[in-house]
């Protein structure tokens, strides 16, 4: 067999054949001949005017331990349609790849398992080839067809840079909370781009959009999908009524200090009133789904319950209202909103009471929110899935870097690997 012919059959490269193969100290450098005469525009144009020829190389997998790198003329047309002089498309490689496209899908594959330094040493390119592969390789997954269909979506702020940043994004209820868009920034402008990708057609069709109660998301949304039922996101819901009692536990702490005469910070570690004991260590007991609650971290809530202390009241409310979650069939979800907000506005704690002002004024959002059982518990997860990103070498450099790894990882995007085709 003919060394052409052997690495024809080994590389499979679509749309040309193995002309030669030489070995240099760079590695193996396999020739290609175009099957294609007539060169491509990557508008799709075909053209007859060659503006001129050069030869490129493109990085390929790896043969055992030697490097390979196909070579081959490319010219450049002048393309009628694009009015230009471009440089004509390859089947083996993605516009303006210095990489095979085999190389490039093996690095987007790796890229949503694992780290960067694991890929930049097994497959022997740099950083920045990586960070660039990504972005070229999810442009091309990452169409306009991921808008279609849209009905019930989720919009929520994630921070990235240890929480400096903020991204806008968006997820699709109905594809298991695929991410569909994502934006830099976290205002009603942001948001505002998507609605603009969206176009008004598609907008109309929105039914449903959750989101926090901060205004500006509900604002934008409003305005460009009219049909939509704003949603308050049970999350942030639950996340308020957690603050208000945290803000409750931390006035009640600092009133038995002062009751007990304590100014110092120091002494509070040493000595504490018995009113101060009991708020002492109930921040988790407080906070924490009760049925994960250790023995001491129930004994302390059985103390507080004992005392009647105001705590235990900002509590119980707080377990009440998230039994609006997770109410009995038959019992009316705004029976209960109703009767809580009663119960809270009159509850003498000021941040309790508090929290019911705001809640009431977001009533219908949040009664729509468990109507339609829609949360955004999978765009609460996508916090934790960017710690992990950026953990693993990326995105250190720029939300565009973030972004595209958002998508490669959490849109339901599938790389298709070399060997799988
Ligand atoms: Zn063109």
């Amino acid at each position: 067999m003919r060394v052409t012919t052997a690495f024809n059959k080994m590389l499979g490269i679509s749309g040309a054949s193995v002309a030669s193969v030489t070995f240099g100290p760079e590695g193996a450098v396999v020739g290609l001949r175009r099957r294609q005469r007539r060169p491509v525009c990557p508008c799709g144009w075909r053209g007859r005017g060659i503006y001129d020829r050069s030869v490129r190389r493109w990085r390929h997998l790896d043969l055992g331990a030697a490097k390979l790198f196909l070579e081959a003329e490319i010219r450049r047309l002048d393309c009628r349609r694009c009015g230009r002089v471009r440089t004509e498309e390859v089947p083996w490689a993605r516009p303006r790849a210095r990489h095979s496209r085999d190389f490039e899908d093996v690095v987007a594959w790796l890229a949503q398992r694992t780290d960067k330094t694991t890929i930049t040493r097994l497959l022997r390119c740099s950083w920045e080839a990586v960070a660039a592969i990504v972005t070229r390789v999810v442009a091309e997954h990452v169409d306009d067809a991921r808008l279609e269909g849209l009905y019930r979506i989720g919009v929520d702020e994630v921070s990235y840079r240890k929480g400096h940043r903020y991204l806008t994004v968006v997820a699709d209820h109905d594809r298991d909370g695929a991410v569909v868009w994502v934006g830099e920034g976290k205002s009603g402008a942001t948001l505002d781009q998507f609605f603009a990708a969206l176009g008004p057609e598609r907008s109309h069709l929105l039914q449903a959009a959750s989101m926090d109660m901060h205004g500006a998301y509900a604002r934008v949304t409003r305005a460009r999908a009219t049909r939509v039922r704003v949603c308050a996101d049970p999350f942030h819901v639950i996340k308020l009524a957690n603050t208000a009692l945290d803000e409750t536990r931390r006035a009640e702490w600092n009133k038995a200090r002062r009751a007990a005469g304590i100014t110092h910070p120091s002494w509070g570690r040493t000595r504490t009133s018995p009113a101060a004991q009991l708020v002492k260590h109930t921040r988790w007991a407080l906070l924490k789904d009760p049925v994960t609650l250790t023995a001491d971290q129930r004994d302390s809530l059985d103390q507080l319950r004992r005392a009647r202390h105001v705590l235990f009241r900002a509590w119980v409310l707080k377990e009440e209202l998230r039994d609006l979650y997770r109410l009995p069939p038959g019992r009316r979800a705004d029976a209960h909103l109703d009767a809580w907000l009663a119960r809270a506005c009159r509850s003498r704690i000021p941040a309790v009471v508090a929290l019911s002002r705001t809640l009431r004024a977001h009533r219908d959002e949040i009664l729509a929110a468990v109507d339609l059982g829609l949360s955004n518990s999978k765009l609460e997860g996508l916090n934790s899935k960017i710690r992990l990103i950026n953990h693993r070498g990326y995105g250190h450099h720029s939300a565009t870097a973030v972004i595209a790894m958002i998508y490669l990882c959490c849109s339901g995007l599938t790389i298709p690997l070399p060997t799988g085709r």
